[in-house]
């Protein structure tokens, strides 16, 4: 395999892996917040659902993908105001819930973090 082919490769990898972390983020705050969460058939409510549209389209169309660890972290906010505070709420109350439900990933977003918030101060420094 080319050595750009690995990277996109990788870049897909991510994609896949953010948009399953951030789907997971909204189905456990809507079972826990929301009437409308079908526990049956573990189906989220229709606007978390339409959050979790937009999150998706949001993070296919991310042209940052390649240096971005995750959505949450990105300097780019694309999300509109009210798509913002909505997915904000979400990562508040599933962040560190996540820990309990999907240790693996939560830990894989804390790092991420971590590593963002490092490479943006030196950033800065420049
Ligand atoms: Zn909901």
């Amino acid at each position: 395999m080319r050595p750009e082919e690995r990277q996109l490769e990788v870049i897909e990898e991510k994609r896949r892996k953010e948009r399953y972390v951030v789907e997971e983020m909204i189905r456990l705050y809507c079972r826990k917040n929301h009437k409308g969460y079908d526990r049956k058939a573990g189906k989220m409510c229709p606007a978390c659902w339409e959050l979790t549209e937009y999150a998706r389209l949001r993070s296919e169309k991310c042209p940052f993908m390649e240096d971005k660890t995750f959505c949450s972290n990105c300097r780019v906010h694309c999300y509109k105001p009210e798509m913002r505070e909505k997915i904000r709420q979400v990562m508040r109350f599933s962040g560190p819930r996540m820990l309990l439900y999907h240790p693996v990933l939560a830990i894989w977003h804390v790092a991420c973090s971590i590593k963002e918030k490092k490479k943006q101060k030196e950033e800065r420094k420049l």
